[in-house]
């Protein structure tokens, strides 16, 4: 049975255009599910009875099932959503004072192998569908109480304004689907939310990035991790592929369509391995021509790695270097301390089909993590 949560507009304009229905159809439908948070066909009033009794024996509209939901103490709440076979991915909300951001996933695990990621650690098994991307921004909207209702003004704050897709995986290897549901994000009938608000963000594969810019551009993050090659090399192996002079150029041509005038770069600080005054100074040659901001994360451990966050001194020493040189550069705040929700510690639970955790040594050979005590847990 066919999906419609599969379906970007176009996409479900088609496929009513095929049942000899008008595109308004498609917009209708488009609404019910993604802005009112809908799966029940019977509940859509204004859409003809016999229609509704045509999509309920045709089509389905299934989102995804949780199978953990933590909040921690700072309001950070997490879910674990069942994708079948034994795998399961992580969505994570973030709220502050002026916004509500949604990080997503896009794969089952992930397949670069970046030597300080956790979810990198667990292998890769599949790419998400576009019903399963979309799935996480369309549950996390329900559970929040953050539908619309039918007729009622909508023009208030959004609960989510913002989504990143910063979660598990490699969104720019999974771009078909992952531009469908970013276009669901963008569209008025779906979830309306501002190109700007929407980032993804990507370890560096260079031609998807110009795919991107020409087909949804979206605010773009890049994970630098490194001033130079020799060392990209190692912690972001795909660096192998696109070095950085290439890496780059794409971020140059990024930004002649891009929502914002500037990239952001990520860029995880890891004691004694890329912290250093002198790769500070290294960075902003580097970078010198991309205008850019730096996100500077402080390394989340997770259990069995190796590498070290640098000190609350040496972080802020690293920042300082940056913003002399008139570089805007925060340092990401930890959130969801407890519920193993910071970057590079979102799991899941991956059945590994690249066979990677069993050569990690220590690993359990499922891919399968323990689970650390929670703050706080709601079963759903
Ligand atoms: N594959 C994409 C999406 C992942 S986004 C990418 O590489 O950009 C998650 C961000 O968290 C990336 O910048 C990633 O490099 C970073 N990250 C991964 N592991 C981390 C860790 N252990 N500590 C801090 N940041 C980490």
């Amino acid at each position: 049975m066919v999906n419609l949560l599969d379906f970007d507009v176009e996409g479900l304009t088609a496929w009513f255009a095929e049942r000899g229905e008008k595109p308004f159809r498609a917009h209708q439908l488009s609404r019910w599910m993604h802005r009112f948070g809908v799966d029940d066909f019977g509940q859509m009033t204004d859409v003809a009875k016999t229609l509704r009794a045509r999509l309920a024996a045709e089509a389905e509209i299934r989102g995804p099932q949780p199978l953990r939901d933590s909040i921690a103490a700072d309001g950070t709440r997490k879910w674990l959503l069942d994708v079948g076979n034994g795998n399961a991915v992580e969505t994570v909300f973030i709220p502050e004072a002026n916004r509500g951001t949604l990080c997503i996933s896009s794969q089952v695990g992930c397949a670069l192998e970046c030597s300080f990621c956790s979810t990198g650690k667990q292998g890769f098994n599949r790419n998400l569908s576009t019903a399963e991307i979309i799935g996480q921004l369309w549950h996390a909207n329900r559970v929040l109480g953050a539908v619309k209702q039918p007729g009622v003004d909508d023009s208030g704050e959004r609960v989510i304004s913002n989504v990143v897709l910063m979660g598990m995986g490699e969104p720019l290897a999974n771009l078909d689907n992952v531009s469908a549901a970013l276009r669901l994000m963008l569209d008025d009938h779906a979830y309306g939310l501002s190109r700007r608000r929407v980032t993804v963000s990507t370890a560096g594969l260079v031609p998807a990035i110009d795919r991107l810019r020409d087909s949804v551009p979206v605010a773009l993050a890049v994970s630098l991790h490194a001033p130079n090659n020799a060392l990209r090399d190692e912690l972001v192996p795909i660096n192998r592929k696109y070095p950085l002079a290439e890496l780059m150029a794409a971020c140059r041509r990024y930004l002649e369509k891009a929502p914002r005038d500037f990239i952001t770069f990520e860029y995880v600080l890891l004691a004694g391995i890329n912290d250093s005054d002198a790769d500070a100074h290294a960075l902003l040659q580097l970078t010198r021509t991309v205008p850019c901001k730096f996100n500077l994360i402080p390394f989340n451990p997770f259990p069995g790695s190796d590498y070290r966050r640098p000190s609350a001194e040496r972080v802020r020493r690293f920042q300082e270097i940056l913003m002399n040189a008139d570089v805007v550069a925060t340092v990401r705040k930890t959130r969801g301390d407890g519920i193993d929700a910071a970057c590079g510690q979102l799991a899941g639970q991956v059945q590994d089909r690249t066979r990677r955790s069993a050569k990690s040594a220590g690993a359990p050979l499922s891919g399968t993590r323990t689970i650390i005590p929670i703050a706080q847990e709601v079963h759903a």
